[in-house]
Parts: C-alpha cells; structure tokens; sequence
C-alpha cells in the first residue's frame, strides 16, 4: 500500500525554480531539545516547573534516552506525566521502519505533528554507526536529478524534530533493532550508539540554519545538555549556500563540511544543482577552503556521477585542477553512483567510467574515495528520500 505524502503547501517547483522560505505550517511544540541547558531551566520556571526538574529530565532525555514518565522514578509521581508531556511533547510518531543490507541498514519514516513526514537512515559498518538525517521536510532546492527536491520544500524542522530522529534511532540501536555486527564482539558493542550522523537525508540544513545549529549543539554538547557526540563524527551537507558555510566557519565546532559539487563547470551545474545560479562553482570551492582553513577539517566534495551528463574524463580533470588550485591536503572527493529514481532520466554512469574518472582524480592527487549507496533497495540513498510510505 502506498500512502503519499501530505499534500505540500508549495507546489510542484518550476524547474530551477529555488525556495529559501518554507511555506508557514504549524509550528512544531516547543520541547526539551529546542533549548540549550541554561534556556531549559528559563523555560521550566516560565511553565512554572522548578529548574532543577529540567535538568533531570534532560538526563533522563539524553543520557537514557528515556521519554516514559513511569521510568522517571527520581521525579514525584504526583503531576509526573504532565510534566514530562510538557518537557518532552511527542513530535515524531514512527509509520514504518524499512531494512535493508540483511539488516545492516534501517529506514525510519516519521510522521510530524502536522501529518508532514521525514526520514531518517541508519546504517551499521565496522566499529561504526552512521546515520542520515533530514533537516527539512522536502527542500527547497531542486535538483532535478533528486526524488527529495522534486516534491518541493514543507517546511523547516525545528531543532528538537532533528534531534529526536538521532534519539530514535539510538533507542532502536539499544533494543538492537540493527544488525550487522557479530554478537559478543567488540565491534557489536561499538555499534550500540550513533557514532556519525550526516545532514544528508531531505533538505538543504544552511537553509535552515538556526534549527540544523541548534541540532548540532545537541549532538555534540556533553550530557545532559546534549548527546555529547564527537564534532569530528558530525557533517553537515550543502549545495553550496556561501554564507552558511561562511557562518558554520565561525562558530567554532569542528564538524566536517561536504558539499555537494555534482559539476565543476558552471554551465553544467547551473542546471543540475540550482543553487549554482546564486553562487558559482568557484564561490562554493572558496567558501570550501574558508571552512578548511577556519576548522582544520578536511572538506567532503559529493559527486554524483551521472551517466553521460557530468562523467566525462575531462571534467576530472577540471575538478582537481580547481581543488589543487586552492591548496593541498584540504579536500577529499566523494564519487557517489547515482541512485535512479522512478521515472527520471538521470541514472548512474558505467562502471569503467566511473574506475577513469576515479583514477583520473588520484592522478591529480586528489584523495578519492567512491562512497557505497547503502540503502538503495529501499530508496534510503541519497537523493532518493521522498517519504512515501
Ligand atoms: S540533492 Fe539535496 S539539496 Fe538537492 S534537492 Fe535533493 S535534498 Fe535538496
């Protein structure tokens, strides 16, 4: 059976066409995660809860991941439901969990308060626990290549709706909802917690900047105030919007960048990446460099190889002359296979193909690595996630 998503309040965008402003939809309820930990007890005490009771919570939130007021025995049971519903609101009900990669990888479709629907990708590797998040139901920048960006943009999420989809899934992981690693292993012990989570899932995070911000000080923030994971495990993606990246640069937190470049040359990016009309390939690979030389992080370029569009030999060869020509050792390129989606022209480029424009990169020195489509067969990939359930 298949439930669409909810009719969006934009339609269907022009091709090109971009959207920064999400349409106003109801406004998500404010929740425990929305705040940092100062901003939680300002807010408990206005809702007329002691401030000390935030700070249980939170470690109830972040550091058990406990939401069930009935395992919050340290809070008086008189009034504990209430006050947990207040603090902790539902904001994501669970519609489907999809799994693929002999259980390796899971899909989570969540449903939002206002019936708009988002999901998030969970996949196990060695030693690690990756993770996809969305930061926006659809997006706004439309790609014409991407399932996501063909529906158009819904509307933003707040911190605490981006927050509570890495929660979920770490609860999951506790219950041992993924599979993967060898039981009683090292490696099936690591892989009881989120180690990286990627802003790769629907949405562009730069064009909601303030929530994706706020989300990655949850993620990083010691517990309580946060889940207290590594910067260097967190990356936050981008078509390229030059200020964002120029803002994430100096807010002083070491996440890795990945832009997305998907065409070294504008006349072909304009096309396939929209945003290329506001900020050209050059802008995007400077604000790149900024980021590196402003964190210390290497920087991710995504390359979707595209069969016959953007896999040329040639065009190799242009990206690393454009990446060498801003310094060494900054960089590193992400060739992605393109994940078909139903009813596009787009598909991905040959194999040999792909091996000569990976080997082409390596000859300029530019360190290559083609990132595997986890999730493929479940439409959980990158660029396939249009919440349809
Ligand atoms: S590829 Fe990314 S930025 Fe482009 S439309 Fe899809 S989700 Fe948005």
């Amino acid at each position: 059976m298949t439930t669409e998503l909810p009719t969006p309040t934009t339609d269907r965008p022009a091709p090109g066409q971009l959207t920064f402003r999400a349409p106003r939809r109801g406004k998500a309820p404010t929740h425990l995660a929305d705040h940092d930990l100062a901003g939680r007890k300002d807010w408990a005490r206005e809702l007329g809860i002691p401030a000390f009771r935030a700070d249980q919570v939170s470690r109830h939130y972040f550091e058990r991941l406990v939401t069930d007021a009935a395992q919050m025995t340290d809070l008086p049971k008189t009034g504990r439901s209430e006050l947990v519903e207040g603090l902790l609101p539902p904001l994501l009900t669970p519609v489907r969990t999809l799994s693929a990669d002999d259980g390796a990888t899971l899909k989570q479709v969540h449903r939002l308060h206002d019936g708009a629907m988002v999901e998030s990708v969970l996949m196990r590797y060695p030693g690690r626990v990756t993770m996809c998040i969305s930061s926006q139901a659809g997006c706004g920048m439309n790609c014409p290549f991407c399932a996501t960006g063909q529906a158009g943009l819904t509307r933003n999420l707040s911190t605490a709706e981006i927050v509570e989809q890495v929660v979920a899934a770490a609860r999951a992981l506790r219950h041992g909802d993924l599979h993967g690693g060898e039981e009683g292993t090292h490696d099936a012990q690591e892989a009881l917690r989120v180690s990286n989570v990627v802003f790769m899932g629907m949405g562009e995070a730069l064009a909601n900047y303030k929530a994706s911000l706020g989300a990655i000080h949850r993620l990083v923030d010691p517990a309580p105030e946060g889940l207290g994971m590594s910067a260097r495990g967190v990356t936050m993606s981008t078509v390229g919007l030059v200020p964002g990246i120029d803002r994430l640069a100096g807010e002083g937190i070491p996440v890795t960048l990945a832009l997305s470049l998907h065409a070294p040359d504008d006349e072909l990016r304009d096309e396939l990446v929209p945003i290329n009309t506001r900020w050209k390939v050059d802008e995007a690979l400077d604000a790149a460099r900024r980021y590196f030389e402003a964190t210390g992080r290497r920087v991710s370029i995504e390359y979707a190889l595209i069969r016959d569009i953007n896999d040329q030999a040639w065009r190799a060869d242009l990206l690393g002359e454009k990446l060498n020509a801003r310094g060494r050792g900054w960089v590193h390129v992400n060739p992605i296979p393109l994940n078909p989606t139903p009813g596009s022209k787009w598909t991905a480029s040959r194999r040999g193909v792909e091996q000569q424009f990976v080997e082409r990169l390596l000859a300029h020195g530019i360190p290559t690595t083609v990132r595997d489509t986890r999730g493929s067969d479940i439409d959980g990939a990158c660029g396939q996630l249009a919440a349809t359930v």
